[in-house]
C-alpha cells in the first residue's frame, strides 16, 4: 500500500512496461503531465509519445545505455495528447528477475518545459537587443568571428558597417521617447529586410548599429551598397501622422584590406563613421589604414615631445641681426632647438610641425617667450642691451589669452623693458588670422612688444591689410634674398619689399645673407639690416657676448 501511495501521489510520472516495452500502467502525475488517462495509454508503446524532434541516433544510443547499464537519464522532448511538445527529464531503468532477464522497464520524468523556455529567454536577452530584437553587441561578435573565417575562406571582402543616426536625438528630445523607439524599430526592421541572410544588422547603443556585409566582391559594391543604405534611412517614416527623417553617418572598413582582429576592425569602423559626421554628416567614409597608423605615430611623436619638454631638453639659440651699414648689432633672433639625447641637436623643422595643431605649441611658445626675456635680463646685468626676437605659432596668438600671459611673463621680469621683445609671425600665419593678429598685435604694441612679418612675400598680403596690421619690420624671405644675384625676379621681389616697407613706414630686415655680396646688395637696394649665415650662425646663449664683442671690432 505504501509503493501504492508512492506510485499515485509523485510529482513525477511515472510509466511502467514490460519487457516487449508495452505500457502495463501510468501514475496520476503522467495523466496530468501528458494528457493521457491511464486506460487510452496502457497497452501502448511508449513511442505514442514521441515529438519527432530527435533523430535515429537518440533512440539508438538511449536503448543501447539502457540495455548496457540498466539506466539512462537524460531529457526528451515528447508530445502531449493535445500535440503540445513538452521537454522532460526523465530516468528509465530496466528492471531484472533472478535470471537477469529484462521483466519491465520504469521510466520517471519531470516536465521542464517551462525552464527551458526562461532558458531559452535567457538566451534571447544576452543575444538580442530588446527593443528591436536586433542581435547586440555579444552575438554582434559572434557573427563577426565567423564572417571573418568565412571571408578568410572564400577570399571576398567584409564590409564592417558602424553607422550612427544623425538627427535622432532631435527626434527623442521634441517628440518623446516611445516616438524615438518607435523609429528606432522602424529603421531596424527595413534594414533587416533589406540586408541578406548570412550579413548581420546589431544595434550596440542607442542610435547605433553595426552592419556586417559578407560576400561583398570588389571595391565598386562598397558605394551602391552604403548609398542604398542611406537611401533606406532617409526615406521619411510616419508615425503617429508625423513624418520624421534621419539620415546616418556610416564608417566602413573593409577586410582583409584592413587587416585587423574584430576589435580593432570595429573600432576602425567606429572612427571612420567619426570622419562621416565631421564631414558633414549623411555619408560614408571608408577607413583609411595608412591615415590611422600616421595618426598613430604622430601621437606617438607628440608624446615624445611632451616628454622632452618636461624633460627640459629644448634650449634656445641665437642669431644676430646686424646693420651693414654701421656695423651695429641691432638684435638677436630666438630659434629653438631640441637637444635630443640619441638623435642630438634638432631644429625646429624637426618638431614644430608635429604640433602646430597641438596645444603643446602653445605650451613651448609660453617657454620660448619666458626664457627669451631671462635671457635678455642675463645678458643686461653684464652690461649688454640686446632686443630679442620669439617666433610664434599661428595657434598661439589664437588663444584668447595670449595678451594676458604676455602681460603676466613682462610682469614677472620687471627690470626688462619691453621695447627689448619681438615677435616674429609668419606672413601666411598672420593672414589665417587677419583679424586677431590686428588685435593682438596693436594690443602688444601698448604693452611695447612689436611684431615683424616673417618669410614676407611667401604669403599672399594684400596692401589693405598691411596697413591695417600694425607690424614694425618686414623680414624678406630668406629664398628670395638668396637667389637675388642670379634671378632679377627675386632682386626685383627684393627691392619691391625694401620700397614697400619705406611707403608703409616700416623697417625692414633682409633674412638668409651668406655672403658679402649679397650684403652689398642689399646695401645697393636700401636694405640696412640682415641676418644670415654670411655674418653669423644661430649659437648658443653663452657665446653671444663674445660674438658681440668681436663683430664690433672687426
Ligand atoms: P625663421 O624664423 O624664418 O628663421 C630663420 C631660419 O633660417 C632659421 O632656421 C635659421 O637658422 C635659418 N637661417 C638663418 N640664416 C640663414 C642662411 O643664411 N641660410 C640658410 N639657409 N638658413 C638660414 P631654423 O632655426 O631651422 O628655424 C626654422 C623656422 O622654425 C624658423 O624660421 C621659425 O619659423 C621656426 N621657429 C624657430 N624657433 C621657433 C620657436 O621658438 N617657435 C616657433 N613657433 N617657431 C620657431
Ligand atoms: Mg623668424
Ligand atoms: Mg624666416
Amino acid at each position: 500500500r505504501l509503493h501504492a501511495s508512492v506510485f499515485d501521489n509523485a510529482w513525477e510520472g511515472i510509466v511502467i512496461s514490460d519487457a516487449d516495452n508495452k505500457i502495463i500502467t501510468v501514475n496520476n502525475a503522467f495523466s496530468q503531465i501528458t494528457g493521457y488517462s491511464a486506460e487510452e495509454i496502457v497497452g501502448q508503446n511508449p513511442r505514442i509519445l514521441s515529438s519527432g524532434l530527435h533523430d535515429d541516433v537518440f533512440y539508438q544510443t538511449l536503448w543501447s545505455d539502457l540495455n548496457n547499464t540498466g539506466l539512462w537519464h537524460g531529457e526528451i522532448w515528447n508530445r502531449k495528447k493535445n500535440g503540445d511538445v513538452f521537454a522532460q527529464r526523465a530516468s528509465i531503468s530496466a528492471v531484472h528477475d533472478d535470471a537477469g532477464t529484462v521483466t519491465h522497464y520504469v521510466a520517471v520524468f519531470n516536465d521542464i518545459t517551462e525552464m527551458k523556455q526562461t532558458e531559452k529567454q535567457l538566451k534571447t536577452m544576452a543575444h538580442y537587443d530588446s527593443l528591436t530584437g536586433l542581435p547586440n553587441r555579444v552575438l554582434l561578435a559572434d557573427r563577426l568571428s565567423q564572417n571573418l573565417a568565412q571571408t578568410k575562406r572564400n577570399n571576398k571582402l567584409l564590409l564592417v558597417c558602424f553607422l550612427d543616426l544623425d538627427g535622432f536625438k532631435a527626434v527623442n528630445d521634441s517628440y518623446g521617447h516611445d516616438i524615438g523607439d518607435k523609429l528606432l524599430i522602424e529603421i531596424a526592421g527595413v534594414l533587416s529586410a533589406e540586408i541578406r541572410t548570412g550579413d548581420t544588422i546589431a544595434r550596440i547603443g542607442g542610435d547605433e548599429f553595426v552592419i556586417l556585409l559578407s560576400d561583398i566582391n570588389n571595391i565598386d559594391e562598397v558605394d551602391a551598397s552604403m548609398v542604398r543604405i542611406n537611401e533606406l534611412i532617409t526615406t521619411p517614416v510616419v508615425i503617429n501622422d508625423i513624418s520624421h527623417r534621419v539620415s546616418a553617418s556610416i564608417g566602413v572598413t573593409i577586410f582583409p584590406t584592413d587587416d585587423s582582429d574584430a576589435d580593432t576592425l570595429l573600432r576602425h569602423a567606429d572612427l571612420a563613421m567619426y570622419e562621416a559626421k565631421q564631414a558633414g554628416r549623411n555619408r560614408y567614409h571608408i577607413f583609411d589604414a595608412n591615415l590611422d597608423q600616421e595618426i598613430h605615430k604622430q601621437h606617438q611623436h607628440i608624446e615624445r615631445i611632451q616628454i622632452a619638454f618636461k624633460n627640459k631638453e629644448f634650449c634656445l639659440y641665437y642669431q644676430p641681426k646686424v646693420n651693414l651699414k654701421t656695423g651695429e648689432v641691432v638684435g638677436m633672433e630666438a630659434l629653438i632647438r631640441w637637444q635630443h639625447p640619441e638623435r642630438g641637436l634638432l631644429g625646429p623643422f624637426d618638431f614644430l610641425p608635429l604640433i602646430e595643431n597641438h596645444d603643446l605649441i602653445v605650451k613651448i611658445g609660453d617657454w620660448v617667450i619666458d626664457q627669451a626675456l631671462s635671457q635678455i635680463l642675463q645678458w643686461q646685468m653684464t652690461g649688454n642691451i640686446i632686443p630679442v626676437s620669439v617666433n610664434v605659432a599661428a595657434r598661439q596668438i589664437q588663444h584668447s589669452d595670449f595678451i594676458e600671459k604676455l602681460e603676466a611673463a613682462l610682469a614677472h621680469y620687471p627690470d626688462v623693458s619691453s621695447e627689448l621683445l619681438e615677435m616674429e609671425i609668419l606672413e601666411t600665419s598672420a593672414l589665417e588670422t587677419v583679424q586677431t593678429a590686428q588685435i593682438v598685435m596693436s594690443t602688444s604694441k601698448l604693452l611695447g612688444v612689436s611684431f615683424a612679418l616673417d618669410d614676407f612675400g611667401t604669403g599672399y598680403s594684400s596692401l589693405s591689410y598691411l596697413k591695417r596690421l600694425p607690424v614694425k619690420t618686414l623680414k624678406i624671405d630668406q629664398t628670395f634674398v638668396r637667389d637675388m644675384l642670379v634671378d632679377m625676379a627675386d632682386q626685383a621681389i627684393v627691392e619691391g619689399v625694401v620700397k614697400l616697407a619705406k611707403v608703409f613706414h616700416r623697417e625692414v630686415i633682409a633674412e638668409g645673407v651668406e655672403t658679402a655680396e649679397h650684403g652689398a646688395k642689399l646695401l645697393e637696394l636700401g636694405c640696412r639690416l640682415a641676418q644670415g649665415y654670411g655674418i653669423a650662425r644661430p649659437m648658443p646663449a653663452e657665446k653671444v657676448i663674445d660674438w658681440v664683442q668681436n663683430y664690433k671690432k672687426t
